[in-house]
């Protein structure tokens, strides 16, 4: 088994502030510029066997007209492809036009609810009894089966046009999906399937809430096609944004969370503000065989906690299943009626990560804190999804103790315990990292890790490239894009270069 150094117990209070809250909101102003151009403002260089293209999605819009949307986690996803070929980098950027978008923009005002607590103008008799779904393609955007697709875990697809990032609509994967059907935003690409001889695979998988709840796991090939499909019943509301997976497992975490659908109906709130945490509960870990000839779910319980985001799974030899996890003491709720831009970083438990252990023959869960730095956004060697790793890279804070805004990028030696870190304190706020590996990589950490930062000093972001074998260092290369993109969610990397 995989040797983890751990640390078992932290609470030091922040003692320092490396960022100013004024700083941190201004990464929160809505970008209604759309162009494409050549980055020429760079410090460094860009390395010549740097080829492919990174895809980012994230909440571009923050307000509709001036009126502020209430959580960014409600924003109109806004694409961007930044493509490096022979040492240069071409930047666009884009909104997708989901029907949403376009019906608001052209009315100059709200007219959706939004998840996560936007509210149509006219207070709760104009939101009372609105169900209406706006599918705002804000969470992710991958290129699979030669289709670039715009993620948003409650609805379908949107296809993009991957050179001019043009939208072609609602994708139903070639008659995979129904219409209606929700496809996740966090898609996992197993690099060798065993089932397909060891072709890659995508693997998926759709939520469809109730008092019990329908997890469906599709598995697609690289042209696209659905290789299998399977659906789950699991007692109880599941909120499940993320899932891990090894070669024969999906695992997915069953947060302790009631839902209240109560004050959503009348239109007091968003239903995203009707989930509870349930510190008494236990977090309920459900592993289901990835082939669909195996039946039987196995849900196992630890300690109450909340996870968005999983770092990556994998089998031991000893019948043990390792699932690596951001975990936070609770569902990290903003106080009602306050603007999320006005949260009290210290006031809230910092997400940390955490190994999950899953003994198969003793039917115990073991549960290790490995990093207690605030961290989020965890990335690793696409090779090793699933597997046996020993690199993780990870947006983290500036500081190792207390809760903060993301300024850095860890780097963490899961075997050595051995850390690394960059830091883009006091001005610069980091998004997730991306881990390309050079061609001819001679280790797992020989590769680059781009993200993007926004750099508060001149209201612009930054495309910034790290040498994945020492965060410690300066930069490969910064490019200075011409004005800022709002702090995103996922995006993903591909090997194609598309307006080339
Ligand atoms: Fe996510």
């Amino acid at each position: 088994m995989q040797n983890l150094p751990t640390k078992e117990h932290f609470s030091v209070p922040t003692t320092e502030q490396n960022y100013q809250l004024q700083d941190w909101q201004k990464g929160y102003e809505s970008q209604r510029q759309e162009s494409a151009y050549w980055l020429e403002d760079i410090e460094g260089e860009i390395p010549k066997d740097l080829q492919g293209t990174l895809f980012r999605n994230g909440p571009g819009l923050l307000d509709i007209n001036g009126r502020e949307i209430a959580h960014p986690f409600d924003g109109d996803g806004l694409i961007c492809a930044i493509t490096f070929k022979g040492g240069r980098a071409y930047f666009r950027n884009r909104f997708v036009r989901t029907a949403g978008f376009i019906k608001e923009q052209k009315a100059g005002k709200i007219l959706y609810r939004g998840v996560f607590g936007t509210q149509k103008p006219g207070g709760w008799w104009a939101n009372a009894f609105d169900f209406k779904i706006k599918n705002i393609a804000n969470t992710n955007v991958i290129y699979w089966g030669e289709k670039l697709l715009a993620l948003w875990e409650a609805a379908e697809p949107h296809s993009l046009n991957p050179a001019t990032l043009e939208t072609f609509g609602l994708d139903y994967l070639d008659s995979i999906l129904a219409p209606g059907d929700p496809f996740a935003a966090h898609p996992k690409i197993d690099p060798s399937c065993q089932m397909d001889n060891g072709a890659p695979c995508l693997v998926n998988f759709a939520i469809k809430p109730g008092f019990s709840t329908t997890i469906i796991v599709y598995e697609l090939a690289p042209d696209g096609q659905l290789l299998r499909r399977r659906e789950h019943q699991v007692p109880g509301f599941a909120f499940i944004h993320d899932f891990a997976i090894t070669p024969n497992y999906c695992i997915f975490f069953q947060n302790p969370v009631k839902f209240n659908p109560i004050p959503f109906a009348l239109g007091f709130q968003g239903a995203g503000e009707g989930v509870e945490f349930q510190p008494k509960q236990p977090t309920k870990i459900v592993v289901i065989p990835r082939n669909p000839s195996q039946k039987s779910i196995q849900i196992w319980e630890t300690k109450a906690g909340f996870v968005f985001h999983h770092a990556n799974a994998f089998e031991t030899e000893d019948n043990r299943i390792c699932i690596d996890s951001i975990c936070y003491e609770s569902f990290p709720k903003v106080e009602e009626n306050t603007s999320y831009k006005e949260v009290e970083f210290d006031l809230l438990s910092p997400g940390q990560l955490w190994r999950f252990t899953l003994d198969l023959k003793a039917e115990r869960v073991k549960r290790e804190l490995v990093e207690s730095r605030c961290c989020e956004f965890p990335a690793l060697h696409p090779e090793k999804v699933g597997r046996t790793y020993q690199y993780l890279f990870l947006g983290a804070a500036h500081q190792a103790t207390g809760n903060a805004p993301l300024q850095a990028i860890l780097k963490l030696n899961l075997t050595t315990g051995e850390r690394q870190l960059w830091s883009a304190a006091p001005k610069g706020y980091v998004n997730e990292p991306i881990f390309v590996p050079k061609p001819n990589a001679i280790s797992e950490d020989d590769g680059w890790v781009l993200t993007m930062v926004y750099d508060a000093s001149h209201h612009r972001s930054d495309l910034v490239i790290l040498d994945g074998r020492d965060l410690n260092g300066q930069p490969v290369a910064k490019l200075h894009l011409k004005y800022h993109i709002p702090y995103g969610l996922h995006g993903s990397w591909t090997p194609q270069c598309f307006n080339f």
